[in-house]
């Protein structure tokens, strides 16, 4: 019997259905989580949203979520009608996100300071564990003595440590900048490429930088997966990963082309203004009906 489908199409309420979870008998929601979490059909969200569940009751399900969120959060298997709905839900479900980012930080972009694809290539470097608003202040100063490829590789990275001692892991940001300056000298006649397997040749530059540069500089399509995009994609369910090339991957496969470099930004800023790593402010999130994680605090 699919529980869940009964409810949907009114043949059962919600009591009765949380009545028939067999075998535990008892029926609080740890019991029915269990029992759900056996039959691998169970998501919170989906839950709510068609009824199913209230808020109050899908929280209460939030200490076994914690425990076994991988778990809980795998996709429904349903017994075969249902699983074209299933697909249908948790694509309405990524264009109610992605709606609703767009909503909120519609017209967000990067808050690095450029000019150029090479300014935007250094700031980015410098970026590395170091909040935007420093990096814009060091650059405000650093691009002016040296504002090209040829200026910084003509240094020994020793000169330019004090430059940028500001950002943190200055030392090897040093060496990446001045590194990656001889390379675009040598190799690129000082211009910057707009190619990915290029990019990320370059000394410093991992596939978030040149995500960041083909998007902001070069106007590609690119989903660079940062701190803020990696935190929250995960706990949004927009991507089920434990690491940031996989979530790109997800989300690459989860959103539309054309929002890419959007949603990069959305998230992003989402994860700077409300869904902070320590302290979320989940009671006051727009998103918070769609989110996964487990331990949000709405
Ligand atoms: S509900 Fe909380 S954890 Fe989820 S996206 Fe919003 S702020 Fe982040």
């Amino acid at each position: 019997m699919n529980l869940c489908y009964n409810v949907r199409m009114g043949f059962l309420t919600e009591t009765k259905a949380l009545a028939r979870f067999p075998p535990l008998g008892r029926h609080t929601p740890l019991a029915a989580a269990q029992n759900a979490l056996a039959s691998k059909r169970f998501c919170l969200w989906q839950n709510v949203r068609m009824g199913f569940l209230t808020e109050t009751k899908a929280r209460a399900f939030r200490p076994l979520r914690a425990a076994c969120a991988a778990e809980l959060f795998l996709p429904m298997k349903n017994d075969g009608s249902t699983e074209e709905e299933e697909k249908t839900m948790e694509r309405e479900k990524l264009e109610q996100c992605l709606e609703i980012l767009e909503r909120e930080y519609g017209g967000q972009n990067c808050a690095l300071n450029f000019v150029n694809p090479f300014q935007l290539l250094i700031a980015t470097i410098l970026s590395a564990q170091c909040t935007d608003k420093r990096v814009n202040l060091v650059t405000a100063e650093l691009f002016p003595r040296f504002p090209d490829a040829a200026a910084l590789a003509a240094l020994e990275p020793g000169a330019l440590e004090p430059y940028i001692r500001t950002c943190g892991l200055y030392k090897t940001k040093a060496k990446n900048i001045v590194l990656a300056c001889r390379a675009l000298q040598q190799q690129y006649a000082g211009q910057v490429p707009a190619d990915f397997d290029t990019l990320i040749k370059l000394p410093g530059v991992g596939r978030k930088t040149a995500n960041v540069v083909l998007s902001n500089a070069f106007g590609q399509d690119a989903i660079a997966v940062d701190t803020h995009v990696f935190r929250v994609s995960n706990r949004l369910g927009l991507a089920h990963a434990s690491n940031v090339e996989a979530t790109e991957d997800q989300l690459r496969a989860a959103i539309p082309k054309e929002k890419w470099s959007q949603a990069h930004h959305w998230l992003i800023w989402h994860g700077r203004m409300v869904c902070a790593a320590r302290h979320p402010a989940c009671a006051a999130c727009p998103l918070a009906m769609c989110c996964e994680y487990p331990d949000k605090q709405a």
